[in-house]
């Protein structure tokens, strides 16, 4: 029997949301490539955050920023110093791990910490084996590369392991340019390059992600109460767009587990259903304080305050940080929309039919047009029709095989409407309309069609 997660996994590379990287030369587990559907999917899930928390609001700006920025920015954030990950090896197999990933494994099973660290700790390959690694060393996490013609330390440079460092560097820029006062705040999504050491559990983790990052100045007394704010609404947006609540747990990482900057950080789990663990973090929200910007005020020498027109005052703004993982979105949204039921076959039996109950607003295709027959005659209309939907929806066009197994396919990626043109369309100038939820079918008139599913499909 295959789990949820082995079922969205298949169905994912099946129908063409994830591929992956490099297949043809062996794949990788730690990089994945969006196929045509998925590629829509996250096109979906980054309009509707834009929307929710950039153009929908007042206090809200966007950015674009560099992947690869001035390698100062790097010192002044912390990263070259703090980004580390303390890193074992086995002597058995040469696999790499991270010693806190272990530690964390074994108190999970034994209820305490390794008295004696790592020689108490089993080859995860060789359980039998115990305490055969090599001395944890501290591991950079951020990529390296090399700019310009001379690969020595002058044209070092790193890829951005979080994108939120732009909007740091750019503080001044955009606190000019659209006037914002505190509270305010600036989203950005974009790629960000982690060096995982254990990528894996699909696109969980990888290391090359893209994130959905927003930086919230606020007053400092105010970010308390930011903070909550933000939590709220990160969870609410997850609910909105089709995960349940019941999957979304929020864990208040303690003292010494938070990032260098944070003072206080909710993570947002989800119950992924991974093997031995099943909840993993989604995104997480961090109160930065004054962190970034004093530090960048402090290696780049500029005066990073805010001086406030209204008090005569000048002060340096909190952050507040609800950090998304696309990605791990997009991963989540498939689970809680991954749906299998039992339906009557037309010889009076049951079938399973699989069903992505995605939300319309994230489906990758809003319509599938289909004529009954690859027939010269419903050819033409349908193809009209479905050209005539382009200009409003990405719509899905097949005509081959039977119409119950079109349908199938359609309910498994998620398309919320399948407009069929038959035989009668001809006489009638109607289609059929079917719903992907209720497998409820309605005959709509060709002229009345684009309104009929401009008012189901809003947003
Ligand atoms: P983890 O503990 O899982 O490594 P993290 O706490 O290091 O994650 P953050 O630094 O808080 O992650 O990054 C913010 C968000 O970016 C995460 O909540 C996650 O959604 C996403 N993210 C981080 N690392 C990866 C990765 N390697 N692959 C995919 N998404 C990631």
């Amino acid at each position: 029997e295959q789990s949820r997660l082995e079922s969205v996994i298949a169905l994912a590379q099946h129908r063409g949301f994830v591929f992956q990287s490099g297949e043809i030369y062996g794949g990788t587990r730690s990089a994945w490539d969006y196929g045509p559907l998925g590629t829509e999917l996250k096109e979906n899930i980054k309009r509707q955050w834009w929307k929710t928390f950039v153009r929908g609001r007042g206090d809200m700006i966007g950015l674009d920023s560099s992947v690869i920025l001035p390698p100062k920015t790097w010192e002044a954030s912390g990263h070259l110093a703090t980004f580390n990950d303390p890193l074992t090896e086995s002597l058995v197999t040469h696999k790499r791990y991270r010693a806190d990933h272990l530690f964390e494994a074994y108190e999970k099973e034994h209820g305490h910490p390794p008295v004696n660290g790592l020689d108490d700790i089993p080859d995860p390959d060789n359980p039998k084996v115990v305490g055969q690694w090599t001395p944890i060393r501290q591991f950079n996490g951020m990529l390296k590369t090399y700019l310009g013609v001379v690969e020595d330390e002058s044209g070092l440079a790193y890829l951005r392991p979080e994108t939120a460092q732009g909007i740091f560097t750019n503080f001044l820029n955009l606190l000019q340019t659209s006037r914002k006062k505190p509270p305010f705040g600036v989203g950005q999504i974009g790629k960000a390059f982690r060096n995982e050491i254990t990528p894996g559990n699909f696109i969980f983790r990888t290391r090359e992600f893209e994130q959905m990052e927003i930086e919230y100045f606020v007053p400092p007394a105010e970010a308390p109460a930011h903070f909550e704010k933000w939590v709220e609404d990160c969870v609410n947006w997850f609910v909105d767009l089709g995960v349940s609540r019941d999957s979304i747990r929020l864990f208040d990482v303690p003292d010494g587990d938070r990032a260098h900057y944070s003072d206080r950080t909710i993570d947002v789990e989800y119950d992924f259903g991974f093997e031995g663990e099943p909840w993993g973090e989604l995104m997480g929200i961090a109160n930065r304080t004054d962190f970034d910007l004093k530090s960048h005020a402090a290696v780049s020498g500029r005066d990073l305050s805010y001086f406030d027109p209204t008090t005569n005052e000048r002060w340096t703004p909190y952050v507040i940080e609800p950090s998304f993982g696309l990605t791990r979105s997009l991963m989540a949204f498939l689970l809680s929309a991954y749906d299998e039921e039992e339906v009557p076959t037309a010889k009076g039996g049951t079938e399973t039919r699989t069903v992505l109950r995605l939300d319309p607003r994230l489906a990758p295709f809003k319509v599938a047009v289909l004529p009954l027959s690859k027939k010269e005659t419903l050819t033409p209309l349908a193809q009209r029709i479905a050209d005539e939907l382009r200009g409003d929806w990405n719509v899905d066009y097949d005509e081959t095989q039977a119409i119950g197994r079109r349908y199938r396919r359609q309910d498994e990626i998620g398309t919320p409407y399948c407009v069929t043109v038959d035989f009668d369309s001809l006489e009638d100038d109607a289609v059929t309309v079917r719903d992907r939820d209720t497998m409820q079918q309605e005959r709509v008139p060709v002229a009345g069609l684009k309104a009929y599913l401009a008012e189901r499909l809003v947003g």
